[in-house]
Order: C-alpha cells, then structure tokens, then sequence
C-alpha cells in the first residue's frame, strides 16, 4: 500500500500540518540559498518558511553558477544575514536601513560557510546578524550549534526585527513538525530531546 503524502507539507497525509501553516505577507523579500544536499532532508524547516511567507524564494545549487539571480538584487539594499566582525545587528540600531532583500543560508554552519566560501557575489553584500538570539526551540538537528537557529526561526525573528512581524506563526510551525518527528522516536530518544 502507498502512503498518501500532502504535496504542501510533505507529510504523510495523517501526519500533515498544514493547517498550522499561518500565510504571512512579509515586505523583505526573503532569498534563502540552500546546498543541494539539504533539498531531502526531512528536518529541514526551509520548506515550512516557503510555504509561509509569501515574499520568500528557494535557490538550491553548489557553487556561483547555481545562484546566479543574485546578480539582479538591488546591492545597496541587499543584506546577507551572516554573522561578521562589520555585521549590522537586526534587533540592535538599524534604523538607518532599509532593505528590500534577505539572503538567507540554510543548512548546518559548515554548510552555510561552504556557501558563503564559494559564492563570490555574497562578499560585497552588507552583512547583518543578531545581537541576542531567541532561545532556539528547534532541537532536532544535533549538527547545528546552540547558538544557531533553524533557517525558520532565523527567517522569522528577522522578519520581526525589520518589520515587527510575529515569531508565532513560525513556533506553531515547528511545534507541528517537531510534534510528527518525535512521534515516530522511540520512547527513550523522545525523552532525551524533550529534557533538552
Ligand atoms: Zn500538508
């Protein structure tokens, strides 16, 4: 027997969380880049984020050639969120900003800094990060740091930080994905993650 799956979510269609998936009109064009290899990870949260925020595309690729639309963004006004000693901080002084685009790199630190190493237009961009980090509430990916965020979180406390839109959304989304993950852990490996 095949299992039905939600061609939104991508869940199996019991499992399918769509109706915690809030639309959220966002003024920032959202770009994230992500490394080819992220494109089947199951949890992987950029597929949440496209199907919330209306202003958002995906550019999956390895090198400069994969992620040439860069080239048409506006450079002034572009800003890549990658934490650097000139970083901007987003929940710090921006009012003197105004951007129309955010580049976003999805994945694991190694694979966001491989992105970053490899794509050369990303170096002329204006770098911003975050002062303070809300706590992150996505714990299911052991690769990344404790200090770092899912893409979604990252996507969604930005977003509140330039145009005070709710994190909300995005937590209820999680919960949802995170609820379907754990669902299948066994009981001992369910424990070990909630205590985290
Ligand atoms: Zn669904």
């Amino acid at each position: 027997m095949t299992r039905s799956i939600c061609d939104k979510c991508q869940f199996v269609a019991c499992d399918c969380i769509c109706m915690h998936l809030q639309q959220i009109i966002n003024q920032t064009h959202v770009v994230v880049l992500q490394h080819s290899s992220e494109v089947n990870n199951a949890k992987n949260t950029v597929r949440l984020a496209r199907l919330m925020y209306r202003n958002l595309t995906v550019l999956i690729g390895e090198n400069s050639n994969d992620f040439l639309y860069l080239k048409q963004l506006p450079l002034a006004t572009t800003a890549l969120l990658y934490p650097g000693t000139d970083s901007f901080l987003l929940d710090g002084d921006i009012s003197d900003i105004k951007l129309t685009h955010l580049i976003v790199l999805d994945g694991t630190w190694k694979k966001a800094n491989k992105l970053f190493f490899t794509i050369d237009i990303l170096k002329q961009l204006r770098q911003v990060s975050f002062q303070q980090l809300p706590e992150n509430r996505y714990h299911l990916r052991k690769a990344n740091r404790s200090d770092s965020l899912s893409s979604l979180e990252a996507i969604a406390y930005a977003l509140s930080c330039t145009e005070g839109l709710s994190m909300a959304p995005a937590y209820s989304a999680l919960d949802a994905m995170m609820e379907n993950q754990f669902k299948y852990m066994p009981a001992e490996v369910r424990a070990r993650y909630k205590s985290e």
